[in-house]
């Protein structure tokens, strides 16, 4: 995918050793340019349990990130008041970025997305949607291409390893005293610890 821009939305609360393996997947495998990193507000389905504020998730995914590396982080989501759909993210992305943008995501974003707010002229705005399996998420592609027609042509599968990480999990361990160092990297620990999050 020469010059394809990947763009990986994500609530990223806190980031962990999943995403970062998705975005580097996704930027190997499918041959991208970069990866931009663009953490969101907290969708209303993922209010439950969700906590930390949007300048320590940027604070994490910053630390995470080596800004000499391929990935960056966008603050197109962070610049502009909520509500932050994807649909408008990718529009304003394709006033700033100049190649074809390919949206990252997991198989269980995959398999909501018509639930996503405007979710065909979210289509509309991705060149491309590259999707990650994700273990035990289940969906039909044959549903989703009848709820939104020409989501099928957009895909690209893309093989990484399963991480059976979820965020929800992490948080859970902190707020319980468990260890969770193995599920993210040292930097995203050393935030959290210095900032407490999570308790
Ligand atoms: P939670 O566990 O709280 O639901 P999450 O990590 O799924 O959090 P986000 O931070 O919004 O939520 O995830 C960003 C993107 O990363 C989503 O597209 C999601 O599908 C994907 N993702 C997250 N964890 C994994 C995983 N273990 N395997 C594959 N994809 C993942």
């Amino acid at each position: 995918m020469a010059d394809m821009i990947g763009v990986f939305g994500g609530t990223f609360d806190p980031p962990h050793r999943a995403h970062f393996a998705l975005a580097t997947a996704a930027f190997e495998n499918l041959r991208l340019t970069k990866v931009l990193w663009v953490p969101t507000s907290i969708p209303p389905h993922k209010s439950i349990g969700a906590v930390a504020a949007i300048e320590h998730r940027l604070g994490m995914v910053e630390a995470l990130i080596d800004p000499e590396s391929d990935f960056d982080v966008s603050l197109v989501d962070v610049d502009r008041p909520p509500p932050h759909y994807a649909y408008r993210t990718m529009e304003l992305l394709h006033e700033e970025q100049p190649g074809p943008l390919i949206y990252l995501m997991g198989s269980d974003s995959l398999r909501d997305l018509p639930t996503w707010q405007l979710p065909m002229r979210f289509l509309d705005a991705c060149d491309r949607i590259g999707v990650m399996e994700r273990a035990t998420i289940d969906y039909d592609l044959d549903v989703l291409e009848a709820q939104l027609p020409g989501l099928r042509k957009k895909i690209i599968m893309f093989q990484a390893p399963f991480l059976e990480i979820s965020a929800m999990d992490i948080r859970r361990r902190i707020r319980g005293g468990l260890p969770y160092q193995h599920l993210v990297d040292p930097r995203v620990r050393s935030y959290i610890e210095q900032h407490n999050l999570y308790k």
